[in-house]
């Protein structure tokens, strides 16, 4: 079974809905980036990630 990413907040997981934000996530995306502490990354600044986990770069519904 492939991996979803959430469209919204591109959160990566097996779920068809995203645990985060209840949006209905996608299998098609592309880029994987992992999040340990959210307020010492930059990059999760930038991407509006609060919640550590594995985030999809590009999501396409
Ligand atoms: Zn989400």
């Amino acid at each position: 079974m492939a991996e979803r990413a959430c469209p919204r907040c591109k959160y990566v997981t097996f779920e068809k809905v995203c645990p985060l934000c209840g949006t209905e996530t996608s299998s098609n995306w592309t880029g994987l980036i992992v999040v340990i502490d959210p307020d010492e990354s930059d990059l999760a600044n930038e991407l509006n990630i609060n919640s550590p986990g594995r985030y999809a770069l590009k999501v396409r519904k």
